[in-house]
């Protein structure tokens, strides 16, 4: 096996797989480690927005599961509120599938795999970075941390300081064709079961993903909290074929995303959305803007890493920052958004253009005018 690249990606979630392609693509030398067999499970709901659907290099139709347009939210049951849209809002996907897909269109681009290989140690010098994992060693010029949310990149390196956790859990779950039935193209979103979080069902083909996350302040609570949610949505009888629990890291301050040699993607970096925990969308964003950045650094001495940090600052951060401040507000006052919903239309049809990508937490920041006025009006929303 050859122990010399331009670039090694650690990590073949979608972060890690959408770099190797897209670096494979320019003819760069990549190689694409991963500590476990491929196809892997992986701790999620599955839940691919119409926004970050667009930034894919394949077609979602193709690996989707369901196609969601309708959501129902709830508080403890209650409320019933129903959305529905004429558009795609939300591709749901098995991740094991989903995931592989992107690592194989990486591989046929040229990237190599390695799987079954966990890396243990990352230590860098002036002109290399040594990768090491049990199959020995590996170098390349630069390194990208897509190891999710317990990088061992982000710890080696020291970078991606202030991340906080959302805890989740997902459960896979068998139910009859009647039942499965009901649920197509619906997403079903609680916001009362659990303190600090909500509780979801996510549409598959053959099954549900029903789940339960809120700020890892409260996991000890999840799992009552989890048998409280499936017992309020009366599916008489089912079958729960996996469990999973994992932890969704955001950043609290701006994210540490590079260094001299090295860079972080997606929840390696801690740039999941704080108030919805959706990740895979700035997984497959901070590749993209990392790619150019690390082709034009391979391409002429002079170029730096720091580029992708200024990147994801300006197109990244500034809406984490927005939503941090919405999850203060909605963590504190979960009943708000069944409130906001009923309340104006408008709110949905701000929703579904979020999801679509159409809309971003800026705008509707500044349409509010600014802090002050988002509180302002999520403030009205709770005397009402
Ligand atoms: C309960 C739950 C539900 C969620 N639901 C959604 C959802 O519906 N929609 C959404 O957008 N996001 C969701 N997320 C978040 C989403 O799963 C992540 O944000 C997303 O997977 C991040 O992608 P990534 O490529 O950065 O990392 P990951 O997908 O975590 O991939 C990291 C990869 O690195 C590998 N790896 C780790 N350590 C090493 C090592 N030392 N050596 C080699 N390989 C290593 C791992 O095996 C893995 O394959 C959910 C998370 C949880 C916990």
């Amino acid at each position: 096996m050859k122990k010399a690249y331009e670039v090694v990606v650690v990590g073949a979630g979608p972060g890690g797989a959408t770099l190797a392609y897209e670096l494979a693509q320019k003819g760069i030398r990549v190689l694409l480690l991963e500590k476990d067999t491929l196809p892997r499970y992986k701790c999620c709901a599955g839940g691919v927005t119409a926004k970050a659907a667009k930034l894919l290099n394949v077609d979602i139709n193709e690996l989707a599961e369901d196609v969601v347009t309708d959501v129902t939210v709830n508080f403890k049951g209650d409320g019933n509120y129903h959305g529905h849209s004429n558009q795609d809002l939300i591709y749901t996907v098995r991740r094991d599938k989903f995931d592989y897909a992107l690592v194989k269109q990486a591989e046929a681009a040229g990237a190599v795999i390695v799987q079954g290989q966990e890396v243990k140690q990352v230590k860098s010098d002036v002109r290399w970075v040594k990768i090491s994992t049990p199959a020995g060693d590996f170098r390349s010029q630069f390194v990208a941390g897509a190891d999710g949310a317990n990088s061992i990149v982000a710890r080696e390196s020291g970078l991606r300081a202030n991340v906080s956790y959302i805890a989740g859990m997902n459960t896979e779950v068998v139910v009859a064709k009647k039942e499965l039935a009901k649920w197509r193209s619906l997403i079903a979103i609680d916001v009362g079961f659990v303190p600090k979080g909500c509780g979801w069902v996510f549409p598959k083909l053959d099954h549900l993903s029903i789940g339960i996350a809120c700020l890892s302040s409260e996991a000890k609570s999840l799992k009552r909290c989890y048998r409280e949610f499936l017992n309020s949505l009366n599916i008489n009888h089912y079958t729960i074929t996996k469990w999973s629990g994992g932890l969704i890291p955001t950043c609290k301050r701006e994210a540490i995303v590079s260094g001299d040699r090295i860079v972080l993607l997606g929840d390696a970096a801690g740039l999941a959305d704080p108030l919805t925990g959706e990740g895979i969308q700035n997984a497959l964003q901070s590749a993209k803007l990392a790619a150019p950045v690390i082709e034009e650094c391979l391409l002429n001495g002079k170029a730096r890493l720091k580029n992708y940090q200024q990147a994801v600052d300006e197109k990244i951060m500034p809406e984490i920052r927005i939503a941090r401040v919405l999850q203060k507000m909605f963590v504190r006052f979960p009943e708000i958004a069944l409130k906001l919903l009923n309340l104006h239309e408008g709110v949905w049809r701000s929703c579904c253009l979020l999801v679509r990508g159409e809309l971003d937490y800026t705008a509707v920041k500044s349409k509010l005018g600014g802090v002050r006025g988002m509180y302002a009006f999520l403030s009205r929303a709770l005397v009402l």
